[in-house]
């Protein structure tokens, strides 16, 4: 497990954190993939070479690249969140976490919670518009699932939802008792 806690993310951080996330795994896919286009280029059989590239791009822009655009979405919310003193940044061998220190209001809670899928979603319907060919935006897209309360993202978006509910009823009650 790979923690660190910052007050201030820097790039290095960033990368450090979710270019090696899942990295056995990436290593395993990188040789495998190695080998078979090694071997469709001797046998001259470039069917195997193309399919070869297609699922790499899959697997890098649309497996890992969305995966670390939601953790970046995150990111971006937190780091600028009022309240919040610290964040960490954890990365075991099949996961990546972040967690904030201090205060964090429910508006940005669950602006936070949304970033994260939202910004893979966006960039799925930009993928899906301008290159469908590429069939790139599913990854993206996908990410929508992760609003469900299944998910840490859905359960935080729906918590928050709830605390600012009641809160604004608490206001309510409070003002008919002032008057
Ligand atoms: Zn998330």
């Amino acid at each position: 497990m790979w923690t660190l806690r910052t007050t201030r993310v820097t790039a290095v951080a960033a990368c450090r954190w979710l270019l090696l996330a899942a990295w056995p795994l990436n290593v395993l896919f990188t040789g495998l993939l190695a080998v078979t286009v090694v071997l469709g280029l001797v046998t001259e059989q470039s069917v195997i070479v193309r399919a070869s590239l297609t699922l790499a791009a899959h697997y890098a822009i649309g497996l890992n690249g969305s995966f670390a655009l939601h953790e970046l979405g995150h990111l971006a919310v937190l780091a600028r969140a009022k309240g919040v003193t610290a964040i960490t940044l954890e990365r075991s061998l099949w996961r990546t976490s972040i967690s904030p220190h201090g205060r964090l209001g429910d508006r940005d809670a669950a602006l936070a919670a949304l970033a994260g899928p939202g910004a893979c979603v966006g960039v799925g319907v930009i993928l899906w518009l301008s290159a469908p060919s590429l069939q790139l935006h599913g990854w993206y897209l996908a990410h929508v699932v992760f609003l469900i309360p299944s998910f840490a993202d859905g359960r935080t978006l729906l918590s928050a939802a709830h605390r600012g509910a009641a809160d604004a009823a608490r206001r309510r009650r409070e003002r008919r008792g002032n008057r």
